[in-house]
């Protein structure tokens, strides 16, 4: 595959004049190109530039709000709303992290409900940034229903990623951020744009019979990882993103786009808990930490999340390489 080289800054420049060009104000084009290249910085590709003409013809086609402002509400002591002013994601959550964080630290633990919203991004920044504020965090997001329940073969769940960070002392924080379907969407897209198979797990036809062919699996549906387990946990994100906050389930975000083939809408579900505020204030750290020594005293295992600051170490200096395709489709944007 042709690729193009380029450092960070050169990508975020490229994002964010694309973000601009397309209809955003600076304030949504900086949060979304930071969301973007923080993932290219990562080396998840599937979330950073390859996500940037769904972001600009969203904005185009009038769906998403390029120039949101964000608006926060406190419900309960302890429960946060921030109405997304139909824009992306990011800048919700970057206005709502210092108030989410004070919430957690007075009460222990809070919530926040991001609602009228578009979700597009991995979800690791998000709890990331609880646990460098020394909290631990969860998030969940449902997106459009694309996995079959368990023995079913029609689609109803998202792929409904979840995340989860916990603070640790002069390292990175432990961040794990997975979606509910075997495989994410985004990854099967790439598969089927370089030409690649998909495993038999990842998902099945629209005739029900499994398949490894990527294009026939986004034709009919993805499959929770795990079985029926991994479907349950899809389940609970709808309700935890969706019923409890009063914002669309997945398949409700799908009837809401109408068949124009723009991001889902929806919402997102944060809990953030101070663990000074728990059981064991002073030795909760160096607790997790003996078992993270146990995992990593066996050979062949890694802490979640070690991949990605491994990745981030060598591309703050390195840069990354994109497609020549994604460039040429980025200039497109231009
Ligand atoms: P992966 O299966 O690639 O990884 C899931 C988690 O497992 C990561 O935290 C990863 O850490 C960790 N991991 C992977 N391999 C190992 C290992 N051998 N040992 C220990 N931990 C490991 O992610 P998914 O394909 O499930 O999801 C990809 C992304 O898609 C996520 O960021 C998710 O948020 C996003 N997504 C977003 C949606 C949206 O609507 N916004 C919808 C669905 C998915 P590491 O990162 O270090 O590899």
């Amino acid at each position: 595959m042709t690729t193009i080289h380029l450092t960070l800054e050169e990508a975020h420049d490229l994002a964010s004049k694309c973000l601009l060009v397309n209809g955003c104000d600076e304030e949504n084009a900086r949060a979304a190109a930071d969301r973007m290249i923080q993932a290219e910085g990562d080396l998840c590709h599937s979330h950073g530039l390859f996500r940037l003409p769904w972001y600009c013809g969203a904005v185009k086609s009038g769906r998403a709000n390029g120039k949101a402002r964000p608006r926060i509400e406190q419900l309960a002591p302890a429960v946060i709303r921030v109405d997304g002013d139909g824009g992306f994601a990011p800048l919700g959550q970057a206005i709502a992290h210092q108030p989410l964080v004070d919430c957690a630290r007075t009460n222990g633990i809070a919530s926040l409900a991001l609602v009228n919203m578009f979700h597009i991004a991995a979800m690791w920044p998000e709890v990331e940034r609880l646990a460098l504020d020394g909290l631990c965090g969860f998030a969940f997001t449902p997106s459009y229903p694309y996995v079959a329940p368990a023995g079913g073969i029609k689609p109803v769940y998202g792929t409904n990623p979840m995340g989860f960070s916990w603070p640790r002392q002069d390292k990175p924080p432990l961040v794990f951020d997975q979606a509910a379907s075997s495989m994410a969407r985004g990854e099967i897209m790439i598969c089927a744009r370089d030409g690649h198979p998909v495993p038999e797990t990842a998902g099945i036809g629209p005739d029900g019979e499994p398949t490894t062919d990527p294009n026939v699996v986004l034709q009919g549906a993805q499959l929770g990882f795990g079985g029926y387990k991994g479907a349950a946990l899809a389940l609970m994100v709808e309700l935890l993103a969706g019923a409890l906050i009063g914002d669309f389930l997945s398949i409700e975000s799908f009837e809401d786009d109408a068949g124009e083939g723009g991001p889902p809408k929806g919402g997102e579900f944060m809990i953030a808990i101070d663990p000074a505020r728990h059981g064991d204030p002073k030795g909760f750290l160096a607790h997790g930490e003996k078992l993270f020594e146990a995992v990593l005293a066996q050979e062949g295992t890694r802490l979640p999340g070690s991949r990605r600051f491994e990745n981030r170490q060598k591309t703050a200096e390195a840069g990354i390489d994109i497609p020549a395709s994604l460039h040429r489709d980025i200039l497109d944007l231009l």
